[in-house]
């Protein structure tokens, strides 16, 4: 059972399009079910209707035509109830609604289970038979997780169906054409999307359309060729050491690759238009759909030689791309999980904008596309990234919406934010220059986040007082292993130079969680709870130490060095780190160099942190309160996670009563505290740092004008006052809306879709 569900997933999981995966559901599920007819209705969200969208039984022209109101019929009932009906004589049911064209006078049993995605009905999914009598609780059990499992499958693939043209009955249901994702970088972007995936998956490789379909079937008969010769070369080496019997299934690779339904369909595809990977995607996605109705487990399993001949295949063809990359004069990268490496490949004047279908506000490329200036959407669940390749799309960044093919009114519309939007950066540029001090006279030093060396020129230029976040881990990413200590210390270098006499807060690794090398790979099922940050650093002293020493070379001369340590979560770990951190001054000193010990920081971002701030304040010169992890783990709520991104919110009280107590116990030990996360960033939060008495923000350099406007414009006495009033709020939504008055009712209404 589980297995034949398993496989139904798979196969509407490749579906290209709303059609071919309803195709395949409501055929598969009369089949399992033994019913006489399986059909599915979607709700058509513009018009507040259940429409048939297919139907495997009834007649077929009944698809499209056959529409319900959102009460109307037993349709309307299972969709209103949100529960299952079963019926052993629909006919008779005083909500039955009779369509002629259907011809389902002479089915009488129904059972109808709701489609729920996102705690909506999005569609119905129903099984009939001829006989009068109860579906048993087997089918009715099998029904229902068949529809709670195709809910998200369904909704990804009636997103594809809004760009991949389908027929005009379909049309019908595509009125919505944004996808809902959440706010990654602020901004809104028009342009075009270049789909990006992991190398060793074939199935994230997207179509693509070429104008040269010669140089195309030129390059897929050279890769073919290269796989040939590997085979046969293979083959030779194993000779004498394979049984004949097995040494046939290289032969079989061979005939295989010379076979018309293997290599000439996939040419077939490529005279149609597509490029070489993604023609070969389609191939082997069409023998996996073969393979995978086949009974018998052997020979089921044989669709791995298809994929990986594919694979073999796809990899010389990759080298070529690999080779010749192109992109788009307005490039939106867009993958199923966007990575750093992918945004690096993308020259910056092509770059425009990120849509990713992992990930949230707090992700590291989220981050790193603020750091850049590119809007960015994360967590668009829905979005059916293998047909998007070339597709312009519109991606806003503030409300989390992606528009795919925008029509012109929607185009219209964005143009004119887009352009309001530029008018309130232009008209805030004026603040640049001026100091970050509120009416009455209270200094709340404005500092930048980076990690990017690219970054400094805009750092420079955007009046920061230095900067407060840099995160040393983006050099480690874009490399092939660990940077060695002279490296680093010329890149530390440049950034403590770039900013002199301003202070640079420079933070120790922090890699694991979310932000892996790909060469030092970590693999655990609970990454942000396991090996991360500074539990890395410690136990492996001689990477550590290396980048303390890097960063005090770095700094000599300058003086104007923070070395910051993240996810300390028990005093004992700090106290290590200093060790270290003194052992590799004292070397330094002996060695002559002529060094001032730098000041030395923790960042507060787990709940243990915040309990024992007084202990950590005591012995470090400064805290950072590290707002985008202590979200997470304060609200048990994975910073990257689409699924529960809705619950992510910094402003939650929780959060903000756990800060307070970090000002609190820095105040004992009279300790500044910052903070770095992204809330920093976030205008309407600002009102709140300001309020606790923060003494500085650091934030990406793109929100520093906003939040400069609001601390030029609200007092520390009536931010206060406004924290006070929010203190008694019992929810972030409550919260929110509040800010968001406090901000328009002081003129700054503009800053509001800046907000989470
Ligand atoms: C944080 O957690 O708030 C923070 C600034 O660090 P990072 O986003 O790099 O984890
Ligand atoms: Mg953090």
């Amino acid at each position: 059972m589980l297995d034949t569900l398993r496989r139904l997933i798979q196969e509407v999981n490749v579906a290209r399009n709303l059609e071919q995966a309803l195709a395949i559901i409501v055929e598969r599920v009369k089949q399992i079910i033994n019913a006489d007819v399986c059909s599915v209705y979607l709700a058509d969200v513009s018009n507040e209707q259940y429409v048939l969208m297919a139907t495997n039984g009834l007649l077929p022209q009944a698809v499209g035509q056959v529409r319900l109101n959102r009460n109307e019929g037993l349709i309307g009932l299972v969709a209103r109830r949100a529960e299952q009906v079963n019926l052993d004589d629909a006919p008779a049911h005083a909500h039955y609604r009779y369509f002629p064209d259907t011809g389902e006078e002479k089915f009488h049993a129904f059972l109808g289970v709701p489609i729920i995605h996102h705690r909506n009905v999005v569609g119905v999914l129903v099984v009939q038979r001829k006989q009068r009598s109860h579906f048993d609780e087997d089918s009715e059990t099998l029904l229902i997780t068949v529809a709670a499992q195709l809910a998200g499958a369904i909704a990804h693939a009636e997103a594809s169906g809004g760009i991949s043209g389908i027929d005009d009955s379909m049309q019908a249901i595509d009125g919505h054409r944004s996808l809902l994702g959440q706010p990654g970088a602020p901004g809104v972007i028009i342009g075009t999307a270049r789909v990006m995936y992991p190398y060793a998956d074939i199935h994230a490789i997207p179509d693509r359309q070429v104008d040269n379909v010669t140089a195309e079937l030129i390059a897929f008969d050279q890769a073919v060729n290269s796989v040939k010769k590997d085979i046969a070369a293979m083959a030779e080496r194993l000779h004498d050491v394979l049984p004949p019997e097995e040494h046939a299934l290289f032969d079989v690779y061979t005939l295989m690759l010379e076979s018309n339904s293997f290599t000439g369909v996939t040419r077939n595809r490529i005279e149609a238009g597509n490029w070489a990977p993604g023609a070969l995607r389609q191939t082997i996605e069409e023998h996996e759909h073969v393979f995978n109705q086949m009974e018998d487990n052997y020979l089921r399993e044989r669709v791995e030689d298809i994929r990986d001949l594919g694979r073999r295949i796809f990899s010389y063809l990759q080298d070529k791309a690999q080779a010749e990359p192109h992109f788009y004069d307005r490039t939106v990268v867009v993958a199923e999980e966007v990575t750093a490496p992918m945004l690096a490949e993308v020259p910056p004047d092509k770059l425009v904008g990120v849509v990713s279908v992992r990930g949230s506000r707090t992700s590291h490329v989220a981050i790193l596309a603020r750091a850049l200036g590119v809007p960015a959407v994360m967590g668009v669940a829905d979005l059916p990234v293998g047909g998007l390749d070339g597709v312009e799309l519109i991606a806003d960044g503030y409300s989390g919406r992606v528009f795919v093919a925008p029509n012109d009114l929607i185009r219209q519309e964005f143009e004119r934010l887009t352009s309001d939007e530029k008018a309130l950066t232009d008209e805030l540029q004026g603040l640049k220059g001026l100091p970050s001090v509120t009416p009455d006279g209270e200094h709340i030093a404005l500092y930048a986040n980076t990690g990017l060396l690219s970054d400094l020129a805009p750092t420079l230029a955007s009046g920061a007082e230095g900067i407060g976040l840099y995160r040393t881990e983006f050099p480690f990413m874009i490399r092939q292993r660990f940077p060695g200590e002279d490296e680093q210390c010329n890149i530390y270098r440049s950034v403590l130079e770039a900013l002199a006499p301003r202070p640079v807060i420079l933070r120790t690794l922090d890699i694991g969680g979310d932000k892996s090398l790909p060469y030092f790979p970590i693999k655990e099922d609970n990454p942000f709870l396991g090996w991360r940050g500074i539990r890395i650093s410690l136990d492996h002293p001689e990477i550590f130490l290396v980048q303390i020493r890097a960063m005090m070379r770095a700094s000599v001369g300058l003086d104007n060095l923070n070395i910051m340590l993240p996810m300390i979560s028990d005093v004992a770990e700090l106290h290590d780190s200093l060790a270290l951190i003194h052992q590799a001054y004292g070397e330094l000193l002996e060695d002559g160099l002529e060094l001032t010990m730098p000041r030395v920081g923790v960042m507060i971002e787990v709940p243990s942190a915040v309990y024992q701030a007084g202990s950590l304040a005591r012995r470090v010169d400064f805290l950072s309160i590290g707002t985008n992890d202590l979200t997470q783990y304060l609200l048990a709520v994975d910073r990257n996670n689409a699924r529960v991104a809705e619950l992510y919110d910094s402003l939650h009280p929780s959060v903000i009563r756990a800060m307070l107590q970090v000002v609190d116990s820095a105040r004992v030990h009279s300790k500044p505290v910052s903070v770095c996360g992204e809330m920093a960033g976030d205008p309407a939060a600002a009102i709140l740092l300001l309020g606790m008495g923060i003494d500085s923000l650091s934030m990406s350099v793109s929100s520093l004008v906003r939040v400069k406007w609001v601390i030029r414009n609200i007092t520390r006495d009536l931010a206060a006052e406004i924290l006070s009033e929010v203190l008694v709020m019992e929810d972030v939504h409550t919260i929110r809306s509040f800010l968001n008055d406090t901000l328009e009712k002081a003129g700054m209404g503009g800053l509001v879709r800046a907000g989470k």
